[in-house]
């Protein structure tokens, strides 16, 4: 029997072939793509400008997926964590960070993550599959379905803002709606760049005019440093916004916490940095994890700064979450205010993030999977 066609794994382009190889004009799939992303409907017979003939055709081959959310966590400072049961076993976390009214969704690309880094907890629960590009487009709507359901506590609250998202560039604010998704980080769980062959139509998706609309300007990607695969997403899709967490100032220590490092290291991953496209006055965000006492000395703040001070940058610290079975410690309040002050006394746009949703664990990087308690479900 043949899999019908999940066309929520489709970007227009890719439906428009679809549908053409079944000999149908291409214009109707500007009409499906609007009826699935922008509508949001989950069946061909709510396609009311499509014939009925085709509307049958399509069921017979292809299907509209879509993720509800297995639970939903609030955390009191407004943070919601969702949890996806992917309907395999496998679970993913997405995190809606509201702030004052504009809302940042972190999105998870992979089950678990191959990467290894020594501080991450989703790191420790290897790679147990790829998402598919629907599944990472149907975490942002289904979370956009619930904030219709739950609008979100609006919190005065600006401090907070330091998930990535540039809030300084103006003249677009309408994009994505005060009510809805401002912002996509693709910080959840996995290494989007070891998926791109799903993560780019997924990119393209959220993009896309006919699409989920973003502006290409909130949605950032997130690296542990694959080079070849920063090269791919430049070439690809050039105006995606890219963070990088660089979490280490020699290859000593990166070595150690990140084994990606030794593949590529810092002197190669920062070329790649200083290589990605930046149109317009585009930064690369260098996240930076700290872990106490390991990297979080004034001396390493100046490595940073001279690490990146050929690339327009900007630094997202990080204050390491303490989790069970790993023995990283947070840094203390003095270390990270010394940090961040060497960095912002010398001009560098530095954001602390705060530990947003530490009282439900749903700091980004935080993110546990809970593979445990879906499998018992
Ligand atoms: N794989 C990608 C994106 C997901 S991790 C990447 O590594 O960039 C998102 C961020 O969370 C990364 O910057 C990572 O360094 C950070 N992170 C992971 N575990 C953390 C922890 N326990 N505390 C604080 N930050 C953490
Ligand atoms: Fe994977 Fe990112 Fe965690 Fe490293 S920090 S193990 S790349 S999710």
């Amino acid at each position: 029997m043949n899999e019908k066609t999940d066309l929520k794994n489709l970007t227009l382009p890719t439906l428009e072939l679809f549908l053409k190889g079944r000999g149908k004009e291409r214009f109707r799939a500007t009409q499906i793509f609007k009826w699935i992303f922008q509508h949001d409907v989950d069946t061909f017979e709510e396609m009311t400008n499509i014939s009925k003939e085709l509307r049958r055709e399509l069921a017979e081959t292809a299907c509209i997926s879509n993720l509800e959310p297995e639970t939903v966590e609030q955390g009191s400072d407004g943070t919601r964590k969702y949890l996806f049961s992917l309907g395999d076993g496998n679970g993913v976390e997405a995190v809606l960070i509201p702030i004052e009214g504009r809302n940042t969704l972190c999105i998870s690309s992979q089950a678990g993550c191959a990467m290894g880094c020594e501080f991450c907890l989703t790191g420790t629960f290897k790679l147990t599959r790829n998402l598919t590009t629907a599944e990472i487009v149907n975490q942002i709507m289904a979370v956009e379905r619930d904030l219709v359901k739950n609008p979100p506590l609006l919190l005065a609250d600006p401090g907070a803002a330091g998930l990535i998202a540039d809030d300084s560039d103006e003249g677009d604010d309408d994009q994505g709606g005060a009510a809805g998704i401002r912002n996509i980080v693709m910080m959840g769980m996995g290494e989007p760049l070891h998926n791109l062959d799903n993560v780019i139509p997924a990119i393209q998706i959220m993009i896309d005019g006919n699409g989920l609309q973003f502006s290409n300007r909130r949605v950032t990607v997130s690296t542990c440093g694959l080079v070849p695969e920063m090269e791919r997403l430049g070439r690809e899709i050039p105006n995606v916004n890219l963070a990088v967490s660089l979490n280490a100032t020699t290859d000593e220590l990166r070595d150690r916490i990140m084994p990606v490092n030794r593949r590529y290291p810092l002197k190669e991953l920062l070329k790649a940095c200083r290589d990605f496209p930046k149109p317009g006055r585009r930064k690369i965000t260098f996240e930076y994890v700290m872990l106490g006492g390991l990297n979080d000395s004034l001396a390493d703040a100046k490595r940073l700064l001279k690490l990146i001070s050929d690339i327009p940058n900007k630094v997202n610290l990080i204050p390491f979450n303490e989790h069970e079975g790993c023995d990283f410690k947070s840094p203390t309040q003095a270390a990270i205010d010394a940090f961040h002050k060497y960095l912002i006394d010398r001009h560098v746009t530095v954001i602390t993030r705060d530990s947003r949703g530490g009282d439900i664990s749903a700091a980004c990087g935080q993110l546990k999977g809970k593979l445990e308690k879906l499998e018992s479900i």
